[in-house]
């Protein structure tokens, strides 16, 4: 009986890993036909100086327009770092982000740094410096204005590697974020040798400040010691006011989430940017 009950627990299992197995060519498929036919697109999110309520700039967010519906990264961005496609879909959002940068500053009124997220896969190929230094080129954007986000994981998978390239990249002039941070398994001590620019908090302490006692002080830790670092600190998902004004009151310069603005195309930037003035900097130069 029991047998029996294994034989068809078998059969089961390799008819379902049949059916993934169709189901992850089709979207191998997919993928490769979005990228053919241009289904990708940018949208953006503003970084916001928490000082003034400055815009100081947007982070590229790939979408895809799959038919009527624009599906999330979470979709499908980990089938293309599994079957490789990552690397030229990167290269794609690093041309494309370059290209948009001009009509995001010109929506604001003054340059805004771009802050483009690189795959794993994207950071551990050395191809990345030319891929860099040619969209610099033929978009003639100043590189201190491209800020490159990493997770901490893919520093730690490789740490010499890591480090050549971090070298590599300071050296053509961009900036590079750590993503993510204090959910990977980067050490104090790798942090303190690595020459990147930025710590991005990740949303997860954010959250559930300033009530939770354990996220403030992982916070105000993190915030330490950035500034012992001399790391500027973004702090990621700011959804409520009385999160803002906890990381206001820490000392935390820059802060992204859906208080100030949701990711959006490029197209609605200009009329978001009109009503987070009217909602923040007039009441930042009133008070
Ligand atoms: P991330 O880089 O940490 O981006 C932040 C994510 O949090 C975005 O999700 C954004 O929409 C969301 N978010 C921002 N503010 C808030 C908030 O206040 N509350 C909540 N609940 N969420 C907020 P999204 O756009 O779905 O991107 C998810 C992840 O996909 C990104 O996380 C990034 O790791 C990856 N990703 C996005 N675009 C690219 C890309 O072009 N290339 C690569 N390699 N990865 C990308
Ligand atoms: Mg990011
Ligand atoms: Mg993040
Ligand atoms: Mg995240």
């Amino acid at each position: 009986k029991a047998k029996e009950a294994g034989r068809h627990c078998y059969r089961f299992f390799t008819v379902e890993l049949q059916h993934a197995a169709e189901q992850r060519h089709e979207m191998d498929l997919r993928l490769r036909q979005a990228l053919n036919e241009q289904q990708f697109l940018l949208y953006w999110q503003p970084k916001i100086s928490l000082q003034d309520f400055r815009v100081s700039g947007f982070e590229a967010l790939i979408r895809w327009q799959y038919q009527s519906s624009i599906l999330t990264p979470d979709k499908f961005l980990h089938i293309a770092e599994d079957n490789g496609l990552i690397q030229e879909i990167g290269r794609w959002v690093l041309q494309q982000a370059m290209r948009e940068q001009h009509a995001l500053s010109s929506a604001i009124g003054h340059p805004v740094q771009i802050s483009v997220n690189l795959s794993p896969r994207q950071f551990a190929d050395t191809t990345l410096i030319a891929d860099c230094r040619r969209s610099l080129q033929q978009s003639g954007l100043s590189p201190s204005l491209l800020e490159l986000e990493i997770t901490e994981n893919s520093l730690i998978h490789d740490i010499n590697e890591a480090t050549k390239m971090l070298g590599a990249l300071k050296q053509l002039g961009v900036r590079v974020a750590i993503d993510d941070f204090g959910i990977g398994h980067c050490s104090l001590s790798y942090l303190r040798q690595l020459p990147v620019n930025t710590l991005k908090i990740d949303r997860s302490f954010v959250r559930d400040l300033p009530l939770d006692q354990s996220n403030n002080a992982i916070v105000a830790a993190v915030l330490a010691m950035a500034a012992n670092l001399r790391l500027d600190v973004v702090a990621e998902g700011i959804e409520t006011s009385a999160q803002q004004n906890s990381l206001v009151l820490g000392g935390c310069q820059y802060g992204q989430g859906f208080l100030y603005g949701r990711p959006m195309p490029l197209a609605q930037i200009e009329s978001w940017y009109g009503e987070f003035k009217q909602r923040f900097q007039q009441a930042a130069s009133i008070s």
